[in-house]
């Protein structure tokens, strides 16, 4: 039986869809078989960072009821990795009904080791939808205390719904001396932290790139801390 992984977060702007495509391609190369999907239905970006352009049909099309699940599963250049991409226009997003969500992604749990869902930020329809496809979630924060203290609510919201958090991330460390340290961040948190990845221009890089930064910069210190979440989220499966 796989995992099916929320990716989640108060604010947007964290990195939900960075960590997503990053920890997906990490957990690959760790010779896990991955499925990542794009379910942040009006702000999709998931196919663009990982480098994948004009897929069609989607999964608007599927919860449109005009596609089935199996034709919105595509193959990645990524080995042990696939996807299933968003639309980004606005006839999709208005066809779409973002209730069939957990409808569609929980079944696919049986044919992947990891199913990670990039969700939208903070607490309204849209995200709950997507957030509740999950029965495991991944909060994504920065080290600023607002960041954390919606990221927190999200994680009291989303086990009183029944799902299991498993951490979070403290992306986007060091960017300025007065971010939150990682010890304290954990313990207004209060869920264990998997991974702290620093602010490192190649993540930046690689997204303007569309190949994400442990397949594109494996050296550099934000690729490391990846694989070293992906190593811990093996470890606590
Ligand atoms: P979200 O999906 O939560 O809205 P994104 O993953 O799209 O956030 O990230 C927002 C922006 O921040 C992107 O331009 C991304 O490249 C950048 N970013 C994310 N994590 C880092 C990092 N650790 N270092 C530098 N830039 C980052
Ligand atoms: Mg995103």
């Amino acid at each position: 039986m796989g995992h099916l992984i929320s990716i989640a977060s108060g604010k947007g702007g964290t990195g939900k869809t960075t960590t997503t495509a990053n920890l997906s391609i990490a957990l690959g190369k760790l010779g896990k078989k991955v499925l990542a999907v794009d379910a942040d239905l009006t702000m999709a970006n998931l196919s663009l960072v990982m480098g994948i352009d004009d897929a069609e049909p989607t999964l608007h099309d599927v919860l449109a009821g005009e596609a089935t699940v199996d034709e919105v599963v595509y193959q990645t250049r990524y080995e042990n990795v696939d996807l299933i991409p968003a639309a980004i226009d606005w006839e999709h997003v208005k066809k779409a009904d973002p209730r069939k969500l957990p409808v569609v992604i929980k079944p696919l749990k049986d044919r992947y080791d990891f199913v990670l869902i990039d969700c939208p930020a903070g607490l309204q329809m849209d995200a709950m939808n997507a957030m509740l496809s999950g029965e495991e979630v991944i909060l994504v924060t920065n080290p600023e205390i607002a960041c954390i203290a919606d990221t927190m609510k999200v994680g009291i919201v989303l086990k009183k719904a029944g799902l299991a958090v498993l951490g979070f991330v403290l992306n986007r460390y060091g960017r300025s001396e007065n971010d939150i340290p990682p010890e304290a961040a954990e313990e207004v948190m209060e869920v264990p932290l998997l991974a702290v990845v620093p602010e490192d221009p190649k993540v930046r890089e690689a997204t303007l790139e569309g190949v994400p930064v442990v397949e594109y910069a494996p050296e550099s210190e934000g690729a490391r801390a990846f694989m070293k979440l992906a190593e811990e989220v093996i470890r606590i499966a």
